[in-house]
């Protein structure tokens, strides 16, 4: 095992550098090393691992702590056994931990054939999208043109990342499979391990002339336009799947999926409740005394209501199948409720006064029931 160097060093940052300072060196150190951006460069590899391992420690802050107290003894119990225990996980970086190798090696085959391996079909991700429509929109349905980028087949090589005219061969190492078999000792056991092939990085091909549009990765990205139809009745915050519009997969695996998160704007007057709507109506004063027919909004313009005489403030009526439309099963619909909320008028003239009061004067207790009432309680016993 080669001497490691100081993990400080390797990200090249002061041993006082913040999260933010550590974090930002190794994504621009990650993105220079990566083996996707130098296809069979063997320094770069042991860079990029060298890179992944050094961020792995500093960027936690418990396991900084003791590198800082320790050196890399805190990590590596068996320094100078060279088992290749680093006590690193090699989750995230897949293709790189030996302690995963190891196991796969051991397991594999019980566990559906071992550790994922860069020659094997891969699903492509799903790419989430954000959508915006208005109330009435989601409460009828819509078509939206979305556009948003994706990873696809490179059209120029079909995917092949060799140059048009030229195909990858079978790396003569592992003969395609993309794997290696190790053997290792230890404790007195032997254990047989497979391991991700240096010589095509797992990929079971070596490609010598690169694919120019694609820089031999296969893949390229685009921009991709799709027209979308958002169901009638939909919520606030639900998503829509749209199978394999996501990035392509690698290897002739499948395309991930385009997930549609849909955001709902508010109404100005409705809110919404599963799929009932609801709203406030002010009325007036004579309005709720005598009775009216008023005017109700719904989705679909206003409609005529009759409110009866003696409407009190805050009576919530109903309109059955004015709601949003049930998602699913386009003929049933929730319904309406608004509330009357009774506007006491303002700004009337002597003569509007004194004809108030005169009303006032005119009506007995038994016009106001729940002042009666109310008094009643307080003074009883
Ligand atoms: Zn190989
Ligand atoms: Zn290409």
């Amino acid at each position: 095992m080669a001497e490691k160097r100081d993990y400080y060093q390797v990200l090249g940052v002061d041993k006082n550098a913040d999260a933010a300072t550590i974090k930002k060196a190794y994504y621009k150190l990650a993105k220079q090393y990566h083996p996707d951006a130098n296809p069979g460069d063997k320094v770069a590899e042991e860079k990029f691992k060298e890179v992944n391992e050094a961020y792995e420690v500093l960027s936690d802050a418990d396991k900084r702590a003791k590198y800082d107290q320790f050196g890399h003894a805190a990590f590596d119990p068996s320094m100078g056994g060279g088992s290749g225990f680093g006590g690193f996980s090699s989750e995230g970086f897949g293709d790189f931990g030996d302690l995963g190798d190891l196991f796969g090696g051991i397991f594999g085959s019980a566990f559906g054939g071992g550790r994922r391996t860069r020659n094997g079909p891969v699903r492509g991700e799903d790419i989430g999208l954000s959508l915006s429509v208005s109330f009435e929109e989601a409460a009828f349905g819509v078509k939206k043109d979305v556009s948003y980028n994706r990873v696809c087949r490179c059209r120029e090589c079909s995917g092949s990342g060799a140059a048009k005219g030229t195909s990858a061969e079978t790396c003569s190492v592992c003969h395609g499979t993309g794997q290696v078999r190790r053997v290792q000792r230890m404790g007195g056991m032997s254990f047989q391990s497979t391991a991700v092939c240096d010589a095509c990085h797992g990929t079971g091909k070596i490609i010598k002339e690169p694919c120019q549009k694609c820089r031999g990765s296969g893949q390229v990205r685009e921009t991709k336009k799709l027209t979308v139809s958002i169901p009638a009745g939909i919520a606030n915050g639900e998503r829509i799947a749209l199978r394999g519009q996501g990035n392509e997969g690698k290897n002739g695996g499948p395309a991930g999926d385009l997930i549609i998160l849909v955001n709902v704007r508010p109404h100005t007057v409705f809110d919404r409740q599963g799929f009932d709507i609801l709203c406030d109506v002010p009325v007036t004063v004579t309005e709720a005394t005598l009775g009216a027919e008023i005017d109700v909004p719904t989705l679909e313009g206003t409609v005529k209501y009759t409110i009866p005489e003696g409407t009190q403030p805050g009576t919530r009526f109903s309109i059955r199948g004015k709601g949003i439309p049930m998602i699913g099963s386009s003929n049933r619909r929730g319904d309406l409720y608004f509330t009357v909320v009774v506007e006491i008028p303002k700004g009337l003239s002597k003569k509007q006064k004194e004809a108030m009061a005169a009303f006032a004067e005119s009506c007995g207790e038994s016009n106001y029931t729940k002042k009666k009432q109310f008094f009643q309680k307080i003074f009883k016993k």
